[in-house]
């Protein structure tokens, strides 16, 4: 299996590119996520030209039109980055990159909440970098994500589960019959996408079933949109409950009544917070091989990522 192609910022992986010549590395990121992944790093700053060290950079002005400028000589550098920044997404388009890890609270990388200084040099938690708008304007399906939103076990999970979910769309749309394969892999995905939203789970399955009164290109468009929206909800503990009584069910026939009791007691925990997913899962998986259940034997939901990584392991 091909590794999945995630961009970075570059700092973020070890290296010395951050303003002072330091880095920001991330130990979880580099090291163990990293074991599955082919990291693409990007370094606004540094490819901009800014070198290394340089003078450190701030945002000012309108929070949805910042300007970058550099904090004690006020060098307004807006234009310079977003003329490169427009060059840099272009060729990441060519990259087949299924999401992007960004350094959070700076100016060039920052998703989210980076501080946008008024006219007075206050402060207000805001902006976005002006890179990372840039990217996420030009690959707005993507999965993104910070760095220190990742140590929150539910967002590292949902993101996690969101890239590898995006790469298996992105094989399957390599290959030929696109609108047979895009069915195949609705029903594979289909407890994953219930455990996020199963109000989107209706708008897709009636989109597929009427996959063949649409063009096929307007059909892959709207499907691939739909599905990265439904993937980008987080799945709560009780859509999580939901999904595995509806497992749960399909073992009505063939468990004992020990063994049905066990199970609901198993999921019953897992509500209360008192176990993790994990538990669960792999009773019902220990099932699912045990009686050979063909549809359930597809569902990714039951091993949507690499079970090394530990994500549902957390109460
Ligand atoms: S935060 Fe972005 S611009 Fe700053 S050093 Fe890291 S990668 Fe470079």
């Amino acid at each position: 299996m091909q590794k999945i192609r995630l961009g970075i910022s570059t700092c973020l992986l070890g290296e010395n590119v951050r303003y002072n010549g330091g880095h920001s590395l991330d130990r979880f990121l580099r090291d163990t996520l990293g074991k599955y992944v082919e990291y693409m790093p990007v370094c606004p700053e540094v490819e901009c030209g800014f070198g290394i060290p340089r003078e450190t950079l701030r945002l000012i002005g309108d929070p949805k039109e910042p300007r970058l400028v550099t904090s004690h000589t006020g060098i307004d550098h807006t234009e310079r980055m977003k003329a490169w920044a427009g060059k840099r997404v272009a060729e990441l388009a060519n990259e087949n990159l299924c999401g992007f890890i960004f350094k959070s609270d700076s100016p060039s990388s920052g998703m989210e909440r980076v501080k946008v200084y008024d006219e007075k040099g206050v402060p207000r938690k805001i902006g976005m970098g002006v890179f990372a708008r840039i990217f996420i304007e030009h690959f707005p399906l993507t999965p993104v994500e910070e760095e220190g939103r990742l140590h929150d076990p539910v967002l590292r999970e949902n993101f996690i589960e969101r890239i590898f979910t995006y790469r298996r769309y992105r094989e399957i749309m390599a290959g030929e019959n696109h609108i047979g394969s895009l069915v195949n892999f609705h029903s594979s995905n289909k407890l994953l996408l219930m455990a996020h939203s199963p109000k989107q789970l209706q708008h897709m399955g009636h989109l597929v079933a009427n996959a063949k009164k649409l063009p096929t290109k307007d059909f892959i468009i709207e499907y691939e949109k739909l599905l990265m929206e439904t993937m980008a909800i987080k799945p709560s503990t009780a859509k999580h409950t939901n999904v595995l009584q509806h497992v749960m069910g399909y073992f009505k026939k063939t468990l004992s009544a020990d063994e049905k009791q066990e199970l609901l007691e198993v999921i019953d925990e897992y509500r209360k917070g008192l176990i993790p997913l994990i538990v669960p899962v792999t009773l019902l998986i220990h099932y699912v091989r045990k009686f050979n259940e063909p549809y359930l034997k597809e569902q990714t939901y039951l091993s949507p990522h690499p079970l090394e990584l530990q994500l549902r392991n957390h109460v």
